[in-house]
């Protein structure tokens, strides 16, 4: 059952994306050669619970820190650790933070310095789509219109998206109906309605969009090797274009 907010529930939710949105900003100027994602950690956990809020992700489902940190060919859910980014690498950094018992979520694609061509032009494709997608975020809209514009757009390129992971709507849990896949034809799924809170993320492979999971039972890759970028905010359908929770 997709559960529609109040204007009071959205509010608190907007709390919760703003911190998410502002530690991006520190992270940004934290993420270069020789850091280790469990410094990340420690400062994202530590910068989500000065401004008020919880960091979600830790113990959801039992994952063990605040932040995911997927590093190249890792697409999501990579574990915090004393790996050091290197000159070259991009890491995906996903975020979630609930504030009074609202979630927010979201996750960007980051450069570790001088990076690729190829590699900026997978973060940028994957951003991109996810505003592809959003411009069909509109009530009346089906929800699988943002599905297919998302895929179109991604697939122009000559990149493929992940189907084993989706979107989801948000709130009082983090995961809630309903799951919104980055693929699919349109004109499916349930008719969007004001107040319906999603968190919209295209994760884009450059090359097959088959992925495994790690022995550690977290960590997602793709199986042939090649880099994948993620972008991912919280949104709200309005009766006009959807208000994004997690930008400032
Ligand atoms: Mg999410």
């Amino acid at each position: 059952m997709i559960y529609i907010k109040s204007k009071n529930e959205i509010d608190l939710m907007k709390v919760a994306g703003k911190v998410i949105a502002n530690l991006f900003e520190v992270l940004e100027k934290e993420i270069k050669p020789g850091i280790t994602t469990l410094e990340l950690d420690k400062i994202a956990e530590e910068f989500i619970i000065k401004n008020g809020c919880k960091p979600a992700f830790k113990g959801l489902y039992g994952f063990p820190a605040s932040i995911c940190t997927s590093i190249n060919e890792e697409v999501v859910h990579g574990i915090p650790s004393l790996r050091r980014l290197k000159e070259g690498d991009i890491i995906s950094i996903d975020v979630g933070a609930t504030y009074k018992g609202y979630n927010a979520d979201a996750a960007r694609t980051y450069p570790v310095g001088i990076i690729s061509k190829e590699a900026q032009r997978l973060i940028e494709v994957t951003k991109n789509s996810f505003f592809a997608g959003i411009k069909y975020a509109k009530e009346g809209n089906r929800l699988s219109d943002i599905s297919y514009a998302i895929q179109t757009y991604v697939e122009g390129f000559g990149y493929s998206v992940v189907r084993e992971y989706v979107g989801h709507g948000i709130g009082i849990k983090m995961h809630e109906d309903p799951q919104i896949p980055n693929f699919g034809p349109p004109g499916k799924g349930p008719r969007l309605k004001r107040g319906m809170c999603l968190a919209i993320e295209p994760m884009v492979n450059a090359g097959h969009y088959a992925v495994r999971t790690l022995e550690d039972n977290w960590t997602v890759v793709t199986v042939d090797g090649s880099l994948s970028a993620h972008y991912e905010n919280t949104i709200v359908i309005t009766d006009g274009d959807p208000e994004i929770l997690t930008i400032l």
